[in-house]
């Protein structure tokens, strides 16, 4: 076939009729889709390769120089109404889907939940972490030690002497027969037993943990309890060091103004020994001698027996093997229960070990 005689009237695909059907069917179908996966279907069917107009437009590349422009613009006419029509159809599915989305799925947030309870720290975990910290701060390290023990780091050197009353079955869990020599640790002491032979001063230490005595469990006793323990080892410590150190935890657990007073006991190693108390955070000591305002926190005494304290024995530095001619230490310790049933208004102590999880709740994750 020569192209003079080729008549462009002739390729059915661009005569004007088949274009205008080719249109129409285009617009019926995205009018008919009414969602967004129809309508992509209908885009395919009549906007892709294989489309009416696609193929339409293909046959202008066979046609005369001549007829080509006619044939284009008319293709070219057909395509972009039917591509407008797309497009609009699109945006309006595209609406609607936003629409349905936003009522299937909107929150009603006075539906009732099914969700999980969220748990909370033990509180005495959060105590002993939290006086840790007053002490990391200042660069001192925490050290732990096991709870079953030799009688040795329990008792030994720590200058109990063997018949002391401590060391009675009645006191003391010991681990196997009563000859054992492995107790359950009475006190945390031992860790700063094992630090001071293990290390060179200085040594400034917190031992947190678990310790164990032979008590019944009733209000305000348990077999198992907690205390934390400080030593600190080094050239020239006085007790003024210690004092200074006790009002500084004071202050950080309980807040500005509260300090402690120390009054003096016996402990067997250290010398001198006290007893810590703190100033009653709570009436600040203007419950005593005012029965107008009595307190309850430290039953109008004005102060809160907290724990023991003093300067380390020399005889347990010697035990240890520090040279007490070079350096001293000081040692102080208190129950963490204790702490937590002062601080917290905690009456019972069977409610901080019998780990129902309404108690602990009450804490949230609170310190
Ligand atoms: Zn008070």
């Amino acid at each position: 076939m020569s192209t003079s005689n080729f008549d462009p009237v002739e390729v059915a695909a661009l005569q004007p009729e088949a274009l205008e059907a080719a249109t129409t069917a285009a617009l019926d179908a995205f009018r008919a889709a009414s969602d967004l996966d129809e309508l992509k279907a209908a885009r395919i069917a009549h906007l892709g390769d294989r489309a009416a107009l696609s193929l339409a437009n293909r046959e202008i590349g066979a046609l005369p120089p001549a007829a080509k422009a006619a044939a284009g613009k008319r293709v070219g006419a057909a395509k972009g109404a039917v591509q407008r029509a797309h497009d609009a159809r699109l945006v309006e599915l595209e609406a609607a889907r936003d629409a349905r989305v936003l009522v299937e799925e909107a929150v009603d947030v006075t539906l009732p939940t099914g969700r999980q309870r969220v748990g909370a720290r033990h509180p005495l975990t959060s105590v002993m972490e939290l006086i840790s910290d007053v002490f990391l701060t200042m660069g001192w390290e925490v050290a732990e030690g096991p709870e079953a023990e030799s009688s040795w780091y329990n008792f030994d050197a720590l200058n109990t002497p063997t018949e002391h009353p401590s060391r009675e079955l009645t006191d003391t869990f010991y681990v196997g027969s009563p000859d054992s020599t492995v107790v359950l640790r009475t006190q945390t002491s031992p860790v700063q037993i094992r630090t001071m032979l293990e290390r060179t001063p200085p040594i400034y230490i917190v031992c947190p943990g678990k310790v164990f005595r032979t008590d019944e469990l009733d209000a305000t006793h348990t077999p198992v309890f907690h205390q934390l323990e400080g030593l600190a080892v080094d050239e020239g410590l006085t007790m003024a060091h210690l004092k200074g150190t006790l009002d500084h935890m004071a202050t950080s657990m309980f807040g500005p103004g509260i300090l402690t007073r120390l009054r003096p006991h016996y402990f067997p190693f250290t010398e001198p020994s006290a007893e810590m108390d703190l100033i009653c955070f709570i009436c600040r000591g203007e419950s005593v001698g005012n029965p107008d305002r009595p307190c309850r926190a430290c039953g109008s005494e004005g102060w809160i027996e907290w724990g023991g304290c003093g300067m380390v024995d020399p005889r347990v530095l010697i035990a240890c093997g520090i040279d007490p001619e070079r350096y001293s230490g000081f040692a102080f310790g208190m129950g963490i229960e204790r702490t937590l049933m002062f601080r917290n208004g905690v009456s019972d102590m069977r409610d901080i070990v019998e780990g129902d999880v309404r108690f602990t709740a009450a804490f949230g994750i609170d310190a």
